[in-house]
């Protein structure tokens, strides 16, 4: 197994009400899982391949055969995604940014409000399944988008910083259709220190011309985020 399914960083129930214990164990246990299986099938025969972090290879997918890109897109997108997802929630979360990321929201947005209502504007938008994002283009500047199926931000070059998964896999056991009531109520468990962590790497850290760099660096802290779950 080159690719590994991280443990959650919590118990299944500590996002409820929110998100309950059931949603997340099938959304971790078997959709998360499957992307990593996936991913690990595709790459099977391609060692060059398997050196690299998920976050590399889906941030250049020109340089993934052509044979097994369709496969890694999807499946590496989806292990990337649902890492990052985890990790963004935390049973103390909600609240509003403070410091550096919560003064680019106030700047680029207007207000936390507005910066709110214009992610969910994308999140409703996004016909079918995909994500909603926070994200940092190449000059820093923070903006909204949103991706289909297990697309990330990096593929168009963005810096993804927030996601929401807007899979009916995420919410349809809690909210059944109403998508819009599941991104009204996860606001309270998003965590702003996460997020404001991987936006400080992206103000000070990282090159935003390299991509690359970005995402070895991004990963590496993803990573240490998980060592630290598992080592406690
Ligand atoms: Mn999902």
């Amino acid at each position: 197994m080159t690719y590994k399914l991280p443990d959650l960083p919590y118990d299944k129930s500590a996002l409820e009400p929110v998100i309950d214990a059931h949603t997340m164990a099938l959304h971790h246990d078997k959709h998360h899982a499957a992307y990593v299986n996936n991913l690990n099938k595709a790459v099977e025969n391609y060692p060059d391949v398997q050196e690299r972090s998920p976050l590399s290879l889906i941030v250049n997918l020109d340089n993934v055969p052509e044979e097994i890109r369709t496969a890694v897109r999807n499946n590496g997108g989806g292990h990337v995604n649902h890492s990052m997802f985890w990790l963004c929630m935390s049973p103390n979360g909600g609240g509003a940014p403070s410091g550096s990321l919560g003064d680019a929201i106030d700047k680029q947005f207007g207000s936390f409000q507005d910066f709110q209502a214009a992610l969910k504007n994308e999140a409703m938008d996004r016909f079918g399944s995909g994500w909603a994002w926070l994200c940092a283009d190449s000059d820093g500047k923070l903006q909204v988008t949103s991706t289909a199926n297990q697309d990330n931000p990096v593929m168009t070059g963005q810096i993804p910083l927030l996601g929401i998964d807007v899979w009916e896999h995420a919410y349809y056991l809690g909210y059944q259709n109403r998508r819009g009531d599941y991104i009204d109520a996860w606001w309270d468990v998003v965590d702003w220190s996460y997020v404001s962590s991987s936006y400080n790497l992206v103000r000070v850290g990282a090159k935003l011309d390299d991509l690359g760099d970005w995402a070895s660096k991004q990963w590496s802290k993803v990573e240490e985020a998980w060592n630290k779950i598992s080592g406690s």
